[in-house]
């Protein structure tokens, strides 16, 4: 979609801290960190939010979940852990329509953290 921010940023017509990429995913640090390490994970190819899955995307969305493992080793949190989020729609706390999962780590110890939209 041309006016997806989150588009551009797959095409890199935007700049963004890209942390893994491969043909079907990207993953880049967000702009506006919750955690120590506060990063989003996003199909290449546009799907505005989870409502909008559809049985032809469900490799992508296996792809998502292995960037998330690859990038855990990567930032050194496979072990210790992580939390995974996606906010569906305005009512989840959703802010760009361009489905998207945070990947948030780097906590001391375990402790909770808020995700906006999230009870
Ligand atoms: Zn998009």
């Amino acid at each position: 979609m041309a006016e997806c921010i989150f588009c551009k940023i797959a095409e890199k017509k935007v700049p963004s801290a890209i942390v893994y990429e491969d043909s079907s995913v990207m993953v880049f640090r967000s702009i506006k960190p919750l955690a120590p390490i506060h990063l989003l994970i996003i199909p290449k190819r546009h799907i505005s939010s989870v409502n909008e899955i559809k049985e032809e995307d469900k490799d992508v969305i296996l792809e998502m979940f292995l960037a998330a493992q690859k990038t855990a080793e990567k930032m050194g949190v496979k072990r210790s852990g992580y939390k995974l989020a996606v906010n569906v729609e305005k009512g989840g706390g959703q802010e760009v329509f361009h489905l998207h999962m945070h990947f948030l780590s780097g906590w001391e110890g375990e402790k909770d953290i808020d995700v906006p939209g999230m009870p």
